[in-house]
């Protein structure tokens, strides 16, 4: 089973998308997740991408498609989860093209909806370990007072330096004008499901379960 989870930042994409990996045995590719290590390893490619993110605008379809191109050629038996991609109508025929190339398709889209005042209070306070990406809040689920990760006891606590409020804005902006495109796109092809972003984490896993079978 391939699908997508579409939805703006702080919609609770990478949190589901850990759930599905752990329970479904599914594989999470998260271009945000491959850009940050590529900017991490100091590459050329991250280097050029640094500003781009932090300021909240896309990155080129270019760059995004080539890295998803190298994870779908690499196959994964319990199937894929896109966290964060695609993020424009190309990206998207891009998508198909690359899993029709592998005899595959997309089973789901599922569109996680939630209010932009909420998105704002989620991502403000928003923080994850940086080596198991347990996420945490600071308000709905700090992280525990002895310093230590209650996934993994790790004390390496991250916040992402584009969650802060004039990088969300314009990362809000280019969600509207580019991304929610895709969700008439993928409804006119018979894929979209919608869950509500703002039911808890445990009401949100069991309507993506019900929608997965
Ligand atoms: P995310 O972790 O999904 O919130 O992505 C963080 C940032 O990485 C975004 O604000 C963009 O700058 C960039 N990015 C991630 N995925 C994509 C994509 N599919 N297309 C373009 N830029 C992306």
């Amino acid at each position: 089973m391939n699908i997508i989870l579409l939805g703006p930042p702080g919609a609770g994409k990478g949190t589901q998308a850990r759930h599905l990996v752990e329970t479904r045995g599914m594989v999470q590719l998260s271009t945000g997740d491959m850009l940050r290590e590529a900017q991490a390893s100091g590459s050329e490619m991250g280097e050029k991408v640094a500003e781009v993110i932090a300021r909240g605008e896309l990155v080129t379809d270019e760059i995004v498609i080539g890295l998803i191109r190298e994870k779908i050629a690499e196959g994964a038996e319990g199937g894929f989860i896109f966290d964060g991609f695609p993020r424009t109508l190309a990206q998207a025929d891009a998508l198909t093209v690359l899993l029709s190339d592998m005899g595959q398709s997309l089973d789901a889209v599922v569109e996680m909806s939630v209010d932009d005042a909420a998105l704002v209070a989620r991502i403000t306070g928003r923080s994850t370990c940086g080596d198991c990406g347990e996420v945490y809040h600071d308000e709905t689920k700090p992280w525990p007072a002895d310093g230590k990760c209650t996934n993994c006891g790790s004390t390496n606590i991250k916040r992402r330096a584009d969650d802060n409020e004039d990088s969300l804005k314009t990362r809000l902006m280019e969600y509207y004008k580019k991304t929610s495109p895709l969700i008439g796109y993928y409804y006119a092809k018979g894929k979209l499901k919608k869950v509500d972003g703002l039911a808890s984490i445990g009401d949100v896993q069991a309507a993506i379960a019900e929608i997965l079978g």
